[in-house]
């Protein structure tokens, strides 16, 4: 059985730990290899390697930094098939989707080839006479990412391309759940010319987890996946100096108004519930309907459009197949009780996914998409994320007890309004507490020159992934104040606090 190495200082290591994990492709339920989980040894291991890469690295200038990762863009487009695949085959996510997630991240890499502009810091002459000032934007060290299972390619690309961009080396822990692609990556980096040490992989869980939070060679981290873990890593890092960003959980709502498109909704709501089985962390998974007539409306509409969602593997089907199985067993089971607790604390079952079976595919993870209608903010479904294919409609009466919805709730990663109404769209865009609004658009992941983060318990920091903040977050600010006058030692020692002279 192959088994997943590590990747530090260049070179492939396979784990030596005795805590072994199965990988599974998620359609067969079939293992496909396995990985071992990093000690502590192996852990700080990578992070020397990073620790002793960083001089050169930091030093190199921007420009040259930018054509390595201008190389690394052009080798990911050249084996976006293969790397594609190697998703879909760990994570079940359709072939389609797996590209996407790639162009995402790419995307990524394209805004740090920008970084010698990105990079200039700021400068004013003549602050005072004969005084001027400037910045330097400095890499911090050793940053770390620690990514979730449901994007193995694109949320490790939220990071590291800017992180080295700046000139900062890169530990990542991939989730133990499909950790390959993270292997390629570096092969890639380092085929692009990238250092050795620069970049590095190790594999594993908690343990390895709590190395990096706790180094202190390690100066930042980012970090994505469920809130409770994002606290605690905020809380942990932070507790030992480190500049940290967690990004958790979310409970995507959107607002259905009555003067909305409604074919054009469905639609919308369609692939944004159920792509990548709802496995997104800007998944709909709540439509909040204005008034009977919409709820009813829609809920016919999805009703027919579900009954032809082509569901099976993520690979070697054509036409392709819209939504694939889920990440594991344990997952689908959790699924699975959600819709039992759906039904049992009274929501209307429309759409029941749960006895999906698919000839050939038995021992795959497959949830079949599944509509709740009536759901009510006390129930389980719908305070809680589910990370499955299941839909809830909650129905109110005006726009103003949707908004007060979606405010109340614990999260605020995206949302979205269905309206033809430029004003309510204008007024929700103002009102709404979430970090990410689409108007018309269902899943508004912002591109990567903008950042990406949202608000109350989907994030932990100040400074959101990606886009400028992505660049502050990953350097730190020197200021210089430089006089160079002729005669200033004839004016003898100062001792107010300097100002403008
Ligand atoms: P997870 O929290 O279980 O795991 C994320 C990472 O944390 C993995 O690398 C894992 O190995 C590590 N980890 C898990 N338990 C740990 C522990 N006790 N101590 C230290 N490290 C630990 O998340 P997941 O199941 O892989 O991913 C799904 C979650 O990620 C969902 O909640 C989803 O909403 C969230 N997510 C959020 C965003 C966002 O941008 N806000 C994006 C993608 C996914």
């Amino acid at each position: 059985m192959e088994t997943v190495a590590n990747f530090i200082h260049g070179k492939c290591i396979t784990g030596d730990s005795q805590r072994i994990q199965a990988i599974f492709n998620p359609a067969t339920g079939a293992q496909i290899r396995q990985v071992a989980m990093s000690t502590v040894q192996q852990t700080e291991q990578a992070i020397a390697a990073a620790q002793q890469a960083f001089p050169d690295w930091s030093r190199q200038s921007p420009l040259k930094r930018a054509r390595i990762l201008f190389r690394f863009k052009s080798l990911l487009e050249q084996h976006m098939d293969s790397l594609a695949k190697l998703i879909s085959e760990e994570h079940g996510k359709i072939y389609s989707d797996a590209v996407g997630e790639l162009t995402r991240g790419l995307e990524v890499v394209e805004f740090a080839c920008g970084i010698p502009h990105l990079q200039k810091g700021e400068h004013s002459a003549n602050v005072g006479t004969g005084v001027d000032s400037h910045s330097l934007m400095q890499p911090l060290g050793v940053c770390v990412g620690i990514t979730p299972f449901n994007f193995p390619a694109m949320v490790p690309m939220w990071m590291f391309p800017v992180a080295l961009a700046t000139g900062n080396t890169f530990v990542l822990k991939p989730s133990e759940k499909d950790p390959s692609l993270a292997v390629r990556l570096a092969q890639l980096l380092k085929e692009s010319g990238l250092p050795d040490g620069v970049f590095n992989v190790v594999q594993g869980d908690k343990e390895a987890v709590d190395v990096l939070l706790t180094d202190p060679r390690v100066q930042a981290v980012s970090f994505v996946g469920s809130t409770p873990i994002a606290e605690y890593i905020y809380n942990t890092a932070s507790a030992q100096g480190k500049r940290c960003q967690a990004l958790g959980g979310a409970k995507n709502h959107c607002i259905l108004m009555p003067d909305a498109d409604m074919a054009m909704a469905t639609n919308a709501i369609m692939g944004a519930a159920f792509g990548a089985a709802g496995e997104r962390c800007m998944a709909l998974s709540v439509v909040v309907a204005v008034g009977s007539n919409t709820a009813d409306t829609l809920c016919s509409q999805l009703e027919q459009k579900i009954a032809t969602l082509r569901v099976g593997p993520g690979l070697g089907h054509q036409p392709e197949n819209e939504m694939g199985p889920l990440i594991s067993s344990a997952h689908r089971a959790k699924v699975l009780d959600y819709i039992d607790s759906g039904k049992a604390q009274g929501a209307t079952l429309r759409v029941d996914g749960s006895e999906l079976k698919l000839a050939g595919n038995e021992d795959g993870y497959f949830v079949g998409p599944t509509l709740f209608d009536h759901v009510t903010p006390e129930m389980t479904i719908y305070k809680e994320e589910i990370f499955g294919p299941v839909l809830s409609v909650v129905r109110v009466a005006d726009y103003q007890s949707a908004l007060n919805l979606i405010n109340q709730h614990e999260y605020g990663n995206g949302t979205a309004i269905f309206t033809r109404d430029g004003g309510t769209a204008r007024r929700f865009c103002e009102e709404v507490q979430v970090g990410m609004v689409g108007v018309n658009v269902p899943i508004p992941v912002p591109m990567a020159f903008h950042s990406f983060g949202g608000w109350k318990r989907s994030i932990f920091g100040p400074l959101n992934v990606h886009g400028n903040d992505g660049v502050r977050f990953y350097t730190r600010m020197k200021t210089i104040t430089a006089r160079w006058p002729e005669s200033h030692h004839q004016q003898g020692a100062a001792f107010s606090m300097p100002t403008l002279g």
